[in-house]
């Protein structure tokens, strides 16, 4: 008879072998399937593409608008010339909250922005974006990447002649700039703030004005009191549009946008008419996007926060009490939203279900370890 030792031995032995038995068999399976998927006609073709890519930001907008330049790049690179983007900024080609008609009718091939500017088309879309209160960054990408959010996603684009695929990530963004202390919730009463999609909604809830302020308007609108404060995204942007120099309090955390996911999109027949191996290109340096401009907020911000207490910046958070309230007033929206369309419902069902889920796991991993140094 073995010992407890020689018996876990044992069977991680047999763990082991039949493991990498296991891994060796997939990996024949999906050498056989490449072999076959990429033994078409269509992969050795020399075909060129030239396709044009709409933006919903300034031309070479920090990270934003570079990481479309990049994709373009890498694009470029992997397909040896094959397949080549030329990217636009907003207003360039057509004005920015057009890009996604734009794709979607043919008119150019592909897209960057995020999927909350499309909710006039279906409220859905908000929820492959951001949630208050939702899903942080890795949560989300995990979602769409792992937990069958894509599915979901996909299927709504196709809907709109679309397929998309995520482009970056801005991580958790800040709540925002204030020109008065707000310290329980009803100092949001009456106040007039910039604040787009489902966030915009719950400061409504709380006798807020939630007003949409184009990016290229806001200094100016709060430097004259035109609106009393303002989100835009996390310390770097904020730093470059000069906020610090208007307004008195930064506050923290951005509640309503907790890990806002960037995208890109692609007309579906123009997707569908590339040879296969293009079309995985392009999945690749989504993918590299995706990856590469969430590194790029977390580096910058980190940065740039810095450079912020240097100006002496009076940093605020907002209190348990402010944020419960604003938890509440976010359920009662989410739930006339989902209430009003079934298809939103559907959405955010899943939605919920994966974030109850990685969020017990949070209880263990990240949300331990914030609190111990
Ligand atoms: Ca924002």
């Amino acid at each position: 008879m073995s010992t407890p030792l020689k018996k876990n031995k044992t069977s991680r032995k047999k763990f082991i072998k039949n493991s990498s038995m296991a891994v060796a068999a997939s990996l024949l399976i999906s050498s056989c399937k490449e072999e076959q998927s990429n033994s078409g006609p269509n992969i050795i073709s020399n075909k060129k593409f030239k396709w044009k890519m709409v933006t919903t930001w300034p031309p070479n907008f920090p990270i934003l608008g570079e990481c479309c330049n990049l994709f373009s790049q890498w694009v470029s690179e992997m397909s040896a010339g094959r397949l080549e983007i030329k990217v636009f900024g907003g207003g360039e080609l057509v004005p920015p909250l057009e890009a996604f008609d734009a794709v979607s009718n043919g008119a150019v091939e592909m897209g960057h922005g995020a999927s909350y500017y499309w909710a006039g088309l279906s409220p859905a879309f908000q929820f492959f974006a951001t949630v208050p209160f939702g899903m942080n960054g890795q949560q989300f990408n995990a979602w769409i990447g792992n937990g069958g959010g894509y599915k979901m996603y996909k299927e709504l684009y196709s809907k709109y002649n679309t397929v998309p695929f995520l482009g970056g990530n801005t991580g958790v963004q800040m709540g925002g700039w204030f020109n008065k202390e707000v310290n329980t919730i009803d100092d949001f009463k009456g106040l007039k703030m910039r604040m787009p999609g489902l966030g915009g909604k719950v400061l409504e809830k709380v006798g807020a004005t939630a007003v949409l302020v184009p990016g290229s308007e806001l200094y100016t609108s709060l430097e004259r009191g035109v609106i009393d404060a303002t989100e835009w995204i996390g310390p770097y942007h904020d730093y470059i549009m000069g906020f610090h120099k208007i307004a008195k309090y930064y506050y923290s955390p951005g509640w309503h946008e907790p890990g806002t996911g960037l995208e890109f999109f692609a007309n579906k027949r123009s997707y569908e008419n590339l040879p296969s191996d293009l079309q995985s290109i392009i999945k690749v340096a989504a993918s590299k996007v995706n990856q590469w401009v969430f590194h790029a907020f977390e580096t910058k911000n980190g940065e740039y926060l810095t450079k912020l207490k240097e100006e002496n910046v009076d940093f605020r958070l907002f209190s348990e009490d402010i944020l419960k309230n604003l938890k509440e007033k976010t359920n009662e929206v989410l739930a006339e939203v989902t209430s009003a369309d079934p298809y939103s419902k559907k959405v955010y069902d899943a939605y919920q279900k994966f974030q109850a889920q990685v969020n017990s796991w949070a209880d263990y991993s990240e949300r331990v370890y914030y609190r111990s140094f």
